[in-house]
């Protein structure tokens, strides 16, 4: 199936179809979405920590975060909003785009559904796709949920689709991580209790709601039931968002997509590299925002590397001296290692080691995990380049980077 022209991606399915159950002809209007998923039953905040508890479910961004414990973290009154968080800031994600833009009556049962067991006046859905964003708009001209749902465009920095940057942009302010760390479930929208999630994790909640934890765990894993949106790119034949059950092997997956043999990075710039696809299966922590990036064999890992830490460097907040001064230190010494010299490889070893847990968001911690497994995964590349002579391959821009030219 194939989405229209503006998202220009192709949606499958490995086992049951949920979340994309019923798109093969494109956007669901709220007709169509009935008809395929029936309506959404009135829960109570009770039923949802029941739900979500028995299944397991977890966030769907990059943290993974239990939604029972989140439920929990609530205070019993005086909820403001629950915001549906559809910034989708890594550059290869697109499955939460393509549920705003072809499922947004899925989407918003399930924050819809929550805000009323909450009894949150208020629903916000941060995006950062015009497209996403009038789709959902369509949508809300076609029901009536009793509630106050705003629709607001997010920038489309790296760290501004972090939990905090996206609150403090829903109140105005600039979309950063504030210097502090703040639960938005005690100070969110409005500096009020808040529940944020992911645009996914909303969708698996409002077909969670319809089946009921029994059906819900008839796929899946026994300790994570259900189904995933995994978004896969780089050097693969058919790139696109896939929905799989959870715990799929890997090389299911790559091969379903048509990737070539060669390393593969798992959960995007914040994630992993794995020298193969071989022996993993797909869940979470490890999968993250359910990122997966083919590199093939035709390309410099070193430079392919170096290219991005000069975006996730360009992407820092500036608010935060390790992560701003470590990355550029750390784009540096990648740049010099991918020349061959020694002195690079030394000081991002060192750099490495001083960056993670200073900032005030996750960004120097993940950017320095990306980086840090490429050199483990890398490790005769790194021996190629620094004998001198490099890998002999061009660096041909597999990992896609917000405006490289290509
Ligand atoms: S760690 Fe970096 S990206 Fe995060 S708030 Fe600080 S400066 Fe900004």
């Amino acid at each position: 199936m194939t989405l229209s022209h503006a998202t220009r991606v192709d949606v499958r399915v490995i086992g049951d179809a949920r979340l994309l159950a019923g798109l093969e002809l494109g956007r669901a209007d709220r007709h169509r979405h009935l008809s395929t998923h029936g309506a959404q039953p009135e829960l109570t905040r009770e039923d949802y920590t029941k739900l979500s508890e028995a299944v397991g479910l977890r966030g769907r961004g990059g943290a993974a975060f239990p939604v029972a414990l989140k439920l929990a973290d609530l205070p019993t009154r005086g909820i403001e909003a629950v915001v549906v968080n559809g910034s989708e800031s890594e550059p290869v994600s697109r499955k939460d785009r393509l549920l705003l833009t072809l499922a947004p009556h899925l989407v918003l049962d399930g924050a819809t559904g929550l805000a009323r067991a909450l009894g949150a006046p208020h629903v916000l859905i941060a995006v950062h796709d015009m497209e996403a964003a009038m789709s959902v708009r369509e949508a809300l001209m076609e029901r009536n949920d009793g509630l106050a749902i705003e629709v607001t465009d997010t920038p489309g920095r790296f760290v501004a689709g972090e939990a905090r940057a996206v609150l403090s942009a829903l109140d105005g302010g600039l979309a950063i991580p504030p210097g502090r760390r703040v639960l938005p479930t005690r100070k969110g929208y409005h500096r009020r209790p808040t529940l944020l999630s992911n645009v996914e994790t909303f969708a698996q909640l409002a077909v969670l709601a319809r089946l009921g934890a029994k059906r819900f765990s008839s796929t899946g894993l026994i300790s994570e039931p259900g189904t995933q949106l995994l978004t896969i790119d780089g050097a693969v034949q058919r790139p696109g968002v896939i929905e799989t059950p959870i715990g799929v092997p890997l090389e299911a997956v790559l091969r379903f997509a048509g990737a070539e043999a060669g390393p593969v990075l798992l959960g995007g710039y914040h994630g992993r590299w794995l020298p193969h696809g071989g022996g993993v299966v797909l869940k979470r922590p490890e999968v993250s925002a359910g990122i997966i990036l083919a590199l093939g064999t035709d390309t410099c890992p070193l430079g392919e590397v170096h290219r991005v830490s000069q975006w996730l460097a360009s992407q820092s907040a500036g608010q935060c001296g390790p992560c701003v001064f470590g990355l550029a230190s750390l784009v540096d010494d990648f740049d010099r290692l991918a020349k061959g010299d020694p002195s690079g490889w030394h000081d991002a070893q060192r750099h490495l080691g001083l960056v993670p847990g200073r900032g005030a968001c996750a960004h120097p911690d993940g950017s320095a995990r990306f980086l840090a497994s490429a050199l483990e995964v890398f490790g005769e590349d790194v021996r190629l380049h620094l004998a001198g002579g490099g890998c002999g391959r061009q660096v041909r821009g597999v990992l896609p980077v917000p405006g490289g030219s290509w």
